[in-house]
């Protein structure tokens, strides 16, 4: 198992509630041996570890990141009145994502803004205003009928990060558990990351926007495109950036529409 997958593993049994794992080496058919907590895991309660004498158990199967049938209404239920991290403290609406559960491009954004936050729904302010204009103006002029409400839209963090700061990287984990469901549910035919939280969130990449936009990166099989986000486009002096913008959508909409 990679690294990136054995991290993804040891989150998720986090979010459900696990926090020590023990890991068993050795040759097969001696006896395990219990080793330390997991890197990730260390600094929390630790449950008992399994004195040496237990009999071997047989190698654990671990299961899909998102369970198998898994559909939007039952992460939304999981989600439930979530008090994972510190964001449920400020919110007053989990934003969880709108649009066509079947759609073939979702786009991801940071988080919830204020107007999100009130109305429970992604980009509906004045950024969210820009991205529908993006959308369905630039699908207009390349002959694509495409309307808002024909694809699917959701954030990294559901709830508002406080003053619209970025998330941290522990909301970010926790809830990102989420963002991965929501997609292996969709099972898009591309995904696109607006900002860096999204690229970063989605890409595992660290560089800026600037350099990773308009190029394509994966997550798990599912093909990412990086672009700016629209509150950055609203900036006034942001002119070059929002002719990218634009033609890394075109891009986008080709990929999945032509
Ligand atoms: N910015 C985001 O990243 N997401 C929203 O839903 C609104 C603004």
């Amino acid at each position: 198992m990679s690294p990136e997958n054995l991290r993804r593993y040891l989150e998720y049994y986090r979010d459900l509630g696990f926090t020590t794992v023990y890991r068993r080496t050795g040759v097969e058919g001696q006896e395990p041996r219990v080793e330390e907590a997991a890197p990730e895991l260390q600094g929390q309660p630790r449950v008992s570890a399994p004195p040496a004498e237990a009999p071997p158990q047989p190698a654990m199967q671990l299961p899909p990141l998102a369970p198998p049938g898994d559909t939007l209404l039952k992460i939304i239920a999981d989600i439930g009145d979530c008090r994972r991290c510190r964001l449920h403290e400020g919110r007053n609406k989990i934003v969880f994502g709108v649009g066509n559960e079947a759609s073939p491009l979702v786009f991801v954004g940071e988080g919830p803004g204020a107007d999100e936050d009130a109305q429970g729904i992604p980009f509906v302010g004045k950024a969210g205003q820009l991205l529908t204009q993006m959308i369905e103006g630039t699908a207009k002029k390349e002959g694509i009928p495409l309307l808002r409400s024909q694809i699917y839209i959701c954030n990294v963090v559901k709830c508002r990060p406080p003053g619209n700061r970025t998330p941290e990287p522990d909301e970010m984990e926790i809830c990102g558990q989420f963002l991965y469901r929501q997609l292996s549910a969709i099972k898009p035919k591309a995904i696109c990351a607006l900002g860096g939280t999204a690229a970063r969130a989605l890409t595992g990449h660290k560089e800026g926007v600037t350099k990773m936009r308009g190029k394509w990166f994966k997550w798990q099989e599912f093909p990412v495109m990086v672009t700016y986000h629209p509150s950055y486009l609203l900036r006034p002096y942001n002119q070059d950036a929002k002719r990218e913008a634009w033609e890394d959508l075109k891009k986008v909409l080709h990929f999945v529409y032509d």
